[in-house]
């Protein structure tokens, strides 16, 4: 259902404006609203719409969920979703299954739900708690404070039929993606040394979908013309949805040599045609067509409050460069927008606004600086052999691994493992 403006066509005027309503946006707006302020989201699309993604909802992001209050769906106990105990894991001719960890932290399952369902249900969560949700209605830029163009004071939009008007706001919050034409026009680029990834991905029906389990693959291969198989670069994951479907996809970091001069679906193609044959995975059972899309990631968009705009999510590039999960880290970061803006609103002021950035950087800044490393390093194929094939065949170590890759971690613990990890996030500086 789209819902028209509330005033008529012209100028209208709220707390704070969130640009797009993809998962960041939406869980913005519905922080702010439950802390009792008027918003308007404005979203280009209609719900549901489809989104490129691999669909899948680790520990960390069933937490997230929690904090929007979608209980059941965070327990993947409603249509539509599934529950997963932990991650198979493929590599160096190993198959390794890690249950995902028991924390006090942390729940102990992952979940997964089409992006088509997850963002419409976050939507219309956000829409429950007083968002004003504007679909089909698309910001074309901001609406400046004064003509000197220092600060925001709002957004303009169009509507799908045409008609323009102007949402006047003390704060916009820019959560229009990875590409976030909101954030050019407020002059802030991407980074271009900083990691980015492209990956594909495309649904089949298939018995796996019944697996319970995520899996994931340090290692792609393709069938050779001549017989036996040869590598190709990247990672992938095959994923179980609720209904029968499988989310297969595969991506590339900008740090292989690869990243610009692949054919990322004939690659899909490809590897998918080296599966066994009783998963049920192959052109015949593939439903839709493969989408691409790319994944900013490791803070590639500073700073995140600018002239008077937060932007959160994939607009400020924060995807996990250690295994690329975004959705988590744009619901979080929303808390934490959300928390400045409820602020600076109430002191009439832009200075609490700066909150947010120092919360992100304590929250994950040193980890993120580490994941940035991480990529350089995995971009040596022959590093990246050498990890896999020795790696996997040690469970203790990959434990390790997977829960760093997967940044889960008991904040107070005598683990081994906690401590590793939450010292290296500490003494390493976010930047
Ligand atoms: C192939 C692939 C697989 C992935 N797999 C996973 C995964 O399994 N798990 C995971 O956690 N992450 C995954 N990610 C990353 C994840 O998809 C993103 O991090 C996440 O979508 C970021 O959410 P967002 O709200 O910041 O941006 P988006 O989801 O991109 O939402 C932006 C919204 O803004 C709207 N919009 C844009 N411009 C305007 C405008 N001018 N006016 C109004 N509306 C506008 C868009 O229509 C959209 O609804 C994957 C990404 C890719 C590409």
């Amino acid at each position: 259902m789209t819902l028209a403006p509330r005033a008529a066509v012209g100028v209208a005027t709220a707390d704070a404006v969130v640009v797009g309503a993809g998962p960041a946006g939406s869980a913005a707006a519905w922080f702010l609203a439950e802390a009792g302020h008027d918003v308007v989201l404005c979203e280009k699309e209609t719900f549901p719409r489809d989104k490129v993604c691999g669909d899948g909802l680790t520990p960390r992001a069933v937490k997230a969920l929690r904090m929007l209050g979608l209980e059941d769906e965070a327990e993947g106990s409603v249509p539509g979703w599934d529950r997963q105990g932990g991650l198979r894991m493929y590599g160096g001719g190993v198959v390794l299954d890690l249950p995902w960890p028991d924390l006090d932290d942390w729940p102990a399952h992952s979940v997964t739900a089409t992006r088509s369902l997850f963002d419409h249900t976050l939507a219309r969560n956000a829409q429950k708690a007083g968002v004003q949700l504007w679909e089909d209605t698309e910001v074309l830029g901001p609406v400046w404070l004064t003509e000197s163009e220092r600060r925001v004071a709002g957004v303009r939009y169009r509507r799908a039929d045409g008609a323009e008007g102007v949402v006047r706001a003390p704060v916009v919050l820019a959560a229009d993606g990875g590409s976030s034409r909101f954030a050019v026009q407020l002059g802030l680029h991407r980074d271009e040394a900083r990691p980015m990834g492209v990956a594909v991905r495309a649904y089949y029906r298939s018995p796996r979908a019944a697996m319970g389990m995520m899996e994931g693959f340090l290692e792609l291969s393709r069938d050779r013309p001549g017989g036996g198989s040869e590598l190709l670069p990247g990672y992938g994951w095959i994923f179980p949805l609720d209904d029968g479907l499988v989310n297969v996809g595969w991506g590339l970091l900008n740090t292989s040599e690869h990243f610009r001069s692949t054919n990322y679906r004939r690659t899909l193609d490809e590897w998918v045609g080296g599966f066994p044959p009783e998963w049920e995975i192959t052109r015949e059972t593939m439903v839709g067509r493969p989408r691409s899309a790319g994944l900013p990631m490791g803070h590639n968009r500073k700073p995140p409050v600018h002239r008077g705009a937060i932007l959160v999510g994939d607009a400020a590039g924060m995807v996990n460069p250690f295994n690329g999960e975004g959705i988590s880290y744009a619901i979080e970061a929303a808390a934490f927008a959300a928390e400045a803006v409820d602020a600076a609103l109430r002191a009439r002021s832009d200075s609490p606004l700066h909150t947010y950035e120092r919360a992100v950087a304590q929250a994950w800044g040193g980890y993120y600086t580490l994941g940035r490393l991480f990529v350089r390093i995995i971009g040596h194929p022959e590093v990246m052999r050498f990890c896999t094939v020795h790696g996997m065949p040690r469970p203790a170590l990959m434990t390790f691994v997977f829960r760093l890759m997967a940044h889960l971690t008991n904040r107070d613990s005598r683990d081994v493992t906690d401590r590793v990890v939450n010292a290296l996030s500490r003494v390493v500086p976010a930047a």
